[in-house]
């Protein structure tokens, strides 16, 4: 199969499904590449949980409070 991020043709590629649809991947890098969320704030790749608020998506509650984003609190906050 053929990796649809770098084009790579490798014997061990792998299919994510995703939204219905199916893509081809040689590496995780790859898929991260095209299927991770960017955080709305600082624009890194969110390959963890990530903080979701109104539509909008966030590496962390940091991020979302830097955007305007008021509902979330970091646990030290009171
Ligand atoms: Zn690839
Ligand atoms: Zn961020």
């Amino acid at each position: 199969m053929k990796c649809e991020v770098c084009g790579n043709s490798y014997d061990k590629a792998f299919t994510i499904e995703m939204g219905g649809s199916k893509h081809v991947f040689d590496s995780f890098e790859c898929a991260i590449q095209k299927l991770a969320p960017v955080c709305a704030h600082c624009a890194c790749r969110i390959v963890g949980h990530g903080v979701e608020s109104e539509g909008a998506i966030y590496c962390c509650a940091h991020c979302a409070r830097m955007s305007g984003e008021r509902g979330l609190k970091d646990r030290e906050a009171a």
